[in-house]
């Protein structure tokens, strides 16, 4: 049988622009004309509304997520001979920024309940060397950083969060990046708060951190062309601030959606025996609806590839752990120390989620996982 093409698509970012041309067009329109596309009022507003938004007074814009992890640890003087505890479960980008700046990423297992850092591994592998604990609050649910927070502190490390996935999630009702020393951030389309090309930022109530990281992102320039460190290129250009900070103004209706929608699965796809559901949280933020398959009868490949015919589109978050990556290979990481990271790696699947994803759509994705199930 021919496949036939994706009706229904992991994710669809065609559909919010149909929904908000008359929205992004002006705005696009007013950048272009205006001249100034790099810097300028148009970024320091949309720092100024991000920062009131994470509840900090500052917020430092970037190029990416990627950017704004390595710049915050770069911030924080970490760099070769020092280690950073990190999720085994996550993006490269979270690992990469820790070997940019020299560290050592120190890999620990995640929970298979939360799929986050499991806070008590992360307790055995403080060590003398240990500068951070990088938590990620990885498809939007949010770390426990009460406990976090209280296990850096008595060990007097720094919190850099990874809130790629998370804006607008929320931890005891406070947004996530303002619990940890450096809160950063990805808009990266696909995320919960996306541009229309790449940017990050990294929140913070430091204000000689605010200032190191407004250095190292523009070339270590304390005054112009008087360089204090070496730093790197790394804006958000005046376009995507001014996208963003209109989408901003939208953040609580399409999370709201997400919540909806993902309640909406765990209803429709109940019952079905060894598929495992994420559980809700207060404060989660739905970037990913990620499911565990641990049945003996279907294989999340095959079940990927049946969806797949049936016009569905998923995503695997992800198919290898970080510390097996080849890239880490060299750290020689045991597969028998992150045994959770292994099986998710090999059992997890994420759903087509987005906000304008609807009703009659859901119901098709969840007759056609029925359908497998069925055999
Ligand atoms: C997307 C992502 C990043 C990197 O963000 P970019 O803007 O793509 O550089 C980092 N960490 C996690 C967990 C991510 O999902």
């Amino acid at each position: 049988m021919m496949p036939v093409a994706t009706a229904i698509p992991q994710f669809d970012l065609t559909r919010q622009y149909q929904h908000y041309r008359e929205v992004f067009l002006p705005i696009t329109q007013a950048v272009l004309a205006g001249g100034a596309y790099i810097g300028g009022e148009t970024v320091a507003r949309f720092e100024q509304a991000f920062a009131e938004y994470v509840g900090v007074p500052y917020c430092i814009s970037c190029n990416s997520g990627t950017d704004a992890l390595y710049l915050a640890l770069r911030a924080l003087n970490i760099g070769s001979g020092d280690e950073v505890i990190t999720a085994a479960f996550s993006f490269i980008a979270t690992a990469e920024a820790i070997s940019l700046t020299g560290a050592t990423p120190v890999f620990v297992d995640v929970r298979p309940d939360t799929f986050n850092l499991d806070l008590e591994q992360v307790a055995h592998r403080l060590g003398k060397n240990t500068k951070a604990i990088m938590p990620v609050h990885l498809f939007g649910r949010p770390v426990e950083m009460t406990a976090l927070n209280q296990l850096a502190q008595a060990h007097g490390v720094a919190v850099v969060e990874d809130c790629a996935q998370a804006t607008g999630s929320r931890w005891q009702n406070r947004p996530v990046g303002q619990w940890g020393t450096l809160g950063c951030f990805s808009f990266y389309p696909t995320k919960n708060l996306g541009a229309m090309g790449d940017g990050g930022a990294i929140t913070t109530h430091d204000p000689h951190l605010a200032q190191r990281l407004r250095e190292i992102k523009n070339h270590g320039q304390r005054e112009r062309y008087h360089s204090v460190t070496v730093g790197v290129n790394s804006r958000l250009d005046a376009l995507q601030a001014a996208l963003l900070t209109a989408k901003l103004a939208y953040l609580e209706q399409w999370l709201t959606q997400r919540r909806v929608l993902a309640e909406r699965y765990r209803q429709l796809l109940a019952d079905l025996p060894g598929l495992t559901l994420p559980q809700d949280c207060p404060g989660h933020s739905w970037n990913q609806f990620t499911v565990i398959i641990q049945s003996h009868h279907i294989n999340r490949d095959d079940l990927r590839a049946k969806l797949q015919q049936a016009g569905i589109g998923t995503a695997i978050y992800y198919p290898v752990p970080l510390p097996l990556q080849p890239v880490y290979e060299f750290l020689q990481y045991d597969k028998q120390h992150i045994p959770h990271a292994v099986a998710l790696s090999q059992r997890v699947l994420s759903l087509p989620l987005f906000p304008e994803l609807t009703e009659a759509e859901q119901e098709q994705v969840a007759a056609a996982v029925r359908r497998v199930w069925r055999g």
